[in-house]
Order: C-alpha cells, then sequence, then structure tokens
C-alpha cells in the first residue's frame, strides 16, 4: 500500500529499517501522515522557505514539510539507522531534501540555506528546550528564522505561552514573549506518537518580531529575569539585591512594587527595570 507522496506508510519503512524507537534518543514517533500535515501546515506558508527540521527520525515530518511545499528542507538526525528511510524520501523529492547526520546541539545548518528560513522539530524535550533558548537568544535581532514550530510536553509549551499570575510563568515566557509572539496550535494525546510516551504534547508555534516588544539590553533582561525566578517566592527586592545597591529605589521607578515577587510582573515593568539598571550609576 501506498500513501499520497507514493511513499510507503511510516509502519512499513520503521519495520523495513528496524528504526525500532530508542529511548536515549527520546524517541516518539507520529505516524499518521495527516497528523505530520497538519503540523506542517500550522508552520505557516512554507512555499518559498527553506526550512530546518530537527530529529525527523523516519520522516513522518519530513514528508508532511515536503509535500506542504517548502521550497527545501534541511534535516538533521542524529540516529544513523534512519538516514536509509530519509535517502528514500530525498529520492522522492529530487534536490529539496538534504540530510545532515549529526546533533542538533552542534550542527551550524546556516551555511546550507537561504532566507526565508522556518525551523520545524519534534524533538526530545530536553533538545527542544535547550534548542528554543539558543533561538532565542542570538547575538543580534531579528534573528536569522522567522518561525519556530517546535512539539514539546505540555507542561513546558505552557510556560512558554503563560502570563503573570501563576507558576507556570517564568523565565522561558519572557524569553520568548519579549521577541516572538508564540501561541500554542495544536495539543496532542500521547496515543498519537509511537511509543506513546506519558504525557500530552503540544505544538508551540512561534513567529520572529522584527524588533523585540520592549527596549532592553538582552544581558540585563536575563540577569534580572534569572535573578528574580531562581527566588521566585521570594519579594524582589531581595531576590534582586545583588543586581543593585539601590534596587528598590529602581524598583519603584520602574512602577514595581518591591514587595512583589517575579510571578506577578509583566514583561514591560521587567524591561523597565533592565533599562533603570542600565542607566543606574553604581
Ligand atoms: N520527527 C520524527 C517524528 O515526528 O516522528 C521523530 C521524532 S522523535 C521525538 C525525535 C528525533 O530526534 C529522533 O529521530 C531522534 O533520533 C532525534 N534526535 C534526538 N536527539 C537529537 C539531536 N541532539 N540532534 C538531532 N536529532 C536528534
Amino acid at each position: 500500500m501506498s500513501t499520497i507522496d507514493g511513499l510507503p506508510p511510516l509502519r512499513e519503512v520503521i519495520a523495513r529499517h528496524d528504526l525500532r524507537a530508542r529511548k536515549q534518543l527520546g524517541q516518539n514517533f507520529l505516524l499518521d501522515l495527516n497528523l505530520t500535515a497538519k503540523i506542517a501546515r500550522a508552520a505557516g506558508a512554507l512555499s518559498g522557505c527553506d526550512v530546518i527540521e530537527v530529529g525527523p527520525g523516519p520522516g513522518g515530518l519530513t514528508r508532511g514539510l515536503l509535500a506542504e511545499g517548502a521550497r527545501k528542507v534541511l534535516a538533521i538526525e542524529k540516529d544513523a539507522r534512519a538516514l536509509p528511510a530519509l535517502a528514500e524520501i530525498a529520492a522522492a523529492y529530487p534536490g529539496r531534501l538534504q540530510v545532515i547526520h549529526g546533533d542538533a546541539l552542534e550542527v551550524d545548518p546556516l551555511a546550507h540555506l537561504t532566507p526565508p528560513i522556518r525551523i520545524v522539530a519534534n524533538l526530545p524535550y530536553n533538545v527542544g528546550t535547550e534548542l528554543l533558548i539558543r533561538w532565542l537568544t542570538p547575538a543580534s535581532w531579528p534573528p536569522f528564522w522567522q518561525s519556530l514550530t517546535l512539539m514539546f510536553q505540555k507542561e513546558v509549551a505552557e510556560r512558554i505561552v503563560a502570563q503573570p499570575g501563576g507558576k507556570a510563568y517564568g523565565r522561558l515566557a519572557v524569553l520568548a514573549q519579549w521577541r516572538t509572539d508564540a501561541r500554542i496550535v495544536m495539543t496532542l494525546p500521547p496515543e498519537a506518537f509511537v511509543p506513546a510516551p506519558k504525557v500530552h504534547s503540544s505544538v508551540v508555534h512561534l513567529t520572529a518580531l522584527p524588533a523585540p516588544r520592549h527596549a532592553a539590553d538582552p544581558a540585563l533582561l536575563s540577569r534580572v529575569v534569572a535573578a528574580g525566578f531562581n527566588q521566585r517566592r521570594k519579594m524582589l527586592r531581595a531576590s534582586l539585591k545583588g543586581l543593585h545597591p539601590k534596587i528598590e529605589d529602581l524598583l519603584v521607578a520602574a512602577g514595581i512594587a518591591p514587595t512583589a515577587r517575579a510571578e506577578e510582573i509583566a514583561l514591560a515593568q521587567f524591561c523597565a527595570l533592565a533599562r533603570g539598571l542600565a542607566d543606574a550609576p553604581r
């Protein structure tokens, strides 16, 4: 039986190439090609875009991205066992799929691509969070990518889009929302994957804003947010004490009560505090 792209169904691909999922590589595969096409569509208009796909595995999402019209897909995969299956996809889409065998935390894909660039991944969650933080903190803004469409554990996805006032709100929310529009576009039950993970997963779509929402020095904002949320139960006048001798005055000037806790503070106020710190004499 063949599928819409003429390639075999993913169960057959996995059986033929003996691609049994390995826990140590965080492998939970998506086998439903309708679902992978839906995720590819959630990445936005793909025609005219180069797409970086991290962790293609047997290639379900890769096939979705190609079928949805990506100009080129550059796929980075750590598991050599997946390479023959990916080579079959490359043969079905001549000149449009390039596969790099390597660790996405080490490979620099940029040399191979032409903007506009979108990034799409269904990755192990620890690798996903590390890459997300890297992609959100480049040396300059706007970044090299136009959007990120990433699968996370639902709880991590909720932390990325969280608003002030709850436990989910923290560094990840501030970092993401300062320079992107971030939203959850889809939530999937464990059974959508083979093998099924223990928890639900969500796809988060982040679009790079042309400029940050509020002016702030990235390093100072990062220090404020790290100090505030590292001791999130403490009042800010205590958790931020080490940042400046007159931190209480700077908090008040930024419109923040010194007795407030980090999780109550909106992004605009964190940025105002970072600006205040940048201007304050020592
Ligand atoms: N994208 C496929 C899908 O949706 O079915 C596979 C998803 S599976 C959750 C994660 C994939 O990422 C696996 O193929 C795994 O081998 C790969 N992977 C894990 N760590 C990686 C890393 N550091 N760099 C590149 N690929 C990695």
